[in-house]
């Protein structure tokens, strides 16, 4: 599960219960983005906060994992290249489904190498209440094959990392949208602010 998990809310965490049921998968391995070349132009917690707070919020469920494969690098990280690690290592003999945010992969056919990422795994697009796929995406996505992208409604997506930085930034409050644990992790480290 891709994400920049800028914090990680209770949608993230019911997309990946949702997807794990849905699936059928063995376990739920979230990865908090590295340097996303394509988030140049906004500023993004450390890395190593983003990990801890993933860290935090998953680690009652036995069935999910967190990665530091993309913040450990120091470079750009695109999905392709994280996925030919975890398929020349641990995850070897596993068949892959990449599973992120329907908004994200909008995009997918411009990521880097989007036939071999096609070839490497599934998608599991996980839209908000109301999200209309376009065709227009469905379309270009078909060159790669159009069973190898699903997406999935999760209602808990109304809550998002843009609105809870925004609500610790003006003092609203943000209880309920993310373990306590997080909530106490940003405070104590003036993230946000
Ligand atoms: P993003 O722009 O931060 O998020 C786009 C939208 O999707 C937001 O509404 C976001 O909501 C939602 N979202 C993101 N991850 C989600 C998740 N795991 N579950 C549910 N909703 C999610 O997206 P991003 O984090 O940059 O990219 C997502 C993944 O795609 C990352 O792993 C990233 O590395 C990968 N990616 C790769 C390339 C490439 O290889 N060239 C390019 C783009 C993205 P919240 O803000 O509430 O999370």
């Amino acid at each position: 599960m891709g994400g920049t998990f800028d914090p990680i809310h209770y949608g993230h965490l019911v997309t990946a219960e949702e997807a794990f049921v849905r699936f059928g998968l063995d376990k739920v391995v979230f990865i908090p983005s590295g340097n996303p070349p394509h988030k140049a132009n906004r500023s993004v917690s450390d890395g190593s906060h983003r990990f801890i707070m993933a860290q935090m919020a998953t680690i009652t469920n036995p069935h999910f994992d967190v990665s530091r494969i993309e913040v450990d690098e120091d470079g750009p990280t695109y999905t392709v290249d994280t996925l030919k690690r975890l398929k020349a290592g641990e995850m070897r003999d596993a068949e892959l489904i990449f599973i992120t945010g329907a908004d994200a992969i909008l995009e997918i056919c411009s990521w880097k190498s989007p036939r071999e990422l096609f070839a490497l795994c599934r998608f599991a697009a996980a839209t908000r209440p109301g999200y209309v796929v376009s065709d227009e995406l469905i379309k270009s996505v078909s060159a790669f094959g159009a069973d190898r992208l699903e997406f999935f409604e999760v209602p808990a997506l109304a809550i998002s990392s843009t609105d809870i930085r925004l609500r610790v930034k003006e003092a609203r409050p943000v209880r309920y949208l993310l373990p306590d644990g997080v909530i106490s992790y940003i405070i104590k480290n003036g993230l946000y602010r």
